[in-house]
């Protein structure tokens, strides 16, 4: 058997372990899923397998729900770091290659001035015709012969300054990705965490309010226990496609955590902010959720919002706690609702 041949077998093992998982399961064999399984039947990853190990102990099985959280908290990261790697080696790679012609450049202008001063030397030595002559066709062919060195650097570096643009874009794709949430394509917590955290020094020093509004999906639970995860995941594409259409120009929607999400609205009021909450669950509440496969009619979601303004004197976690506690009232409120702190004889404003 070649080593081809058991790399085949192995390989057809692994992939049938982990297909056998994914069937005792009976979870869907998505990619996801599939590449979970597959490192887990590998064991290239002790530290995944106990992960996996502990939860299915803990509980005696493990739900498709977390086996996605694993993937995105193991894998995609993974992957991100993969191309990272292979992006800044590229740079490395390209970088040296410029220096090495810098110094051959460097080595052909001195051995040109060299023959330069060697020449002028004999010329002002001896005068005889043919000898000068025979002095001047050499300095011909060797500035031929710079001239022509010149042309392939150039070349080769007009070749390496579109190979670093095109690294560069390659990698403003990384970054980006790294912060997007790769289900509903927001921006993730990381990337809301540093914008909060940005727009907080800024007001600081600037005085310019922002408002947050926190939310929740109302009884989700209970949707995917009835319809299963993966419609459940596309309820959480629908609410993030409602919030970027209710949002603009310097605004950020994020997907906070599981099936929350915050915006962050610089420039803005408490009024204007509740305004914006109120036509985000306006805009989740007027669409018809359809299974894709049947047409079945599945009913509506609906979410419930918390909204607080930025005071002087917050930090992070001050004013977060105020549109939390908001978004829990609103919660007890009876839900499909927005309730902004700080009017109304509680402090609050509630609009549903
Ligand atoms: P409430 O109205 O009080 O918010 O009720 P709820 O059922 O939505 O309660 P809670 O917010 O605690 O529920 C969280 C549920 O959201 C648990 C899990 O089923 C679901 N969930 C969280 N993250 C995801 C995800 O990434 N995909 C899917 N499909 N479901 C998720
Ligand atoms: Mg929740
Ligand atoms: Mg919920």
């Amino acid at each position: 058997m070649t080593a081809t041949d058991a790399e085949f077998e192995r390989t057809i093992g692994i992939a049938e372990a982990a297909l056998e998982r994914i069937k005792a399961l009976r979870h869907a064999a998505t990619p996801h899923n599939f590449e979970v399984w597959f490192t887990y039947a590998s064991g290239i990853n002790p530290s995944l397998n106990q992960i996996i190990n502990d939860l299915i102990g803990r509980n005696g099985t493990i739900t498709e729900a977390q086996v996605e959280e694993l993937y995105l908290k193991h894998f995609s990261a993974a992957h991100i770091g993969e191309r990272i790697d292979k992006v800044g080696t590229q740079i490395a790679g390209e970088i040296e290659q410029v220096m090495s012609m810098i110094e051959a450049s460097i080595g052909t202008a001195d051995s040109y001035s060299k023959s330069l001063a060697g020449a002028t030397e004999e010329i002002s030595n001896d005068q005889d015709r043919e000898q000068v002559r025979a002095i001047v066709e050499s300095l011909v062919s060797a500035t031929r012969e710079v001239e022509s060195k010149n042309q392939v650097m150039q070349q080769r570096l007009k070749d390496s300054r579109q190979e670093i643009r095109e690294l560069q874009e390659n990698l403003e794709v990384v970054r980006t990705e790294s912060l997007t949430d790769p289900l509903t394509t927001l921006s993730n917590r990381k990337f809301f965490d540093d914008a909060i955290e940005r727009m907080l020094k800024g007001a600081e020093t600037s005085g310019e309010t922002f408002s947050v509004i926190l939310t929740d999906i109302d009884h989700f639970k209970k949707f995917n226990d009835t319809y299963g995860h993966l419609t459940g995941d596309q309820v959480l594409r629908l609410v993030a496609v409602s919030l970027k259409h209710n949002v603009k120009g310097q605004d950020i929607a994020a997907r906070y955590g599981g099936e929350e999400f915050a915006v962050l609205l610089p420039g803005t009021g408490l009024a204007q902010a509740l305004t914006v909450a109120d036509h985000i669950r306006r805009a989740v509440q007027s669409k018809e959720l359809l299974r894709r496969s049947t047409g079945e009619t599945l009913g509506r979601v609906t979410i419930s919002l918390g909204v607080a303004q930025w005071r002087k004197g917050d930090d992070v976690s001050s004013l977060l706690e105020r549109a939390d506690s908001c978004l829990y009232a609103a919660k007890d409120a009876g839900r499909n609702c927005v309730i902004a702190e700080n009017t109304l004889e509680d402090g609050r404003t509630k609009v549903a």
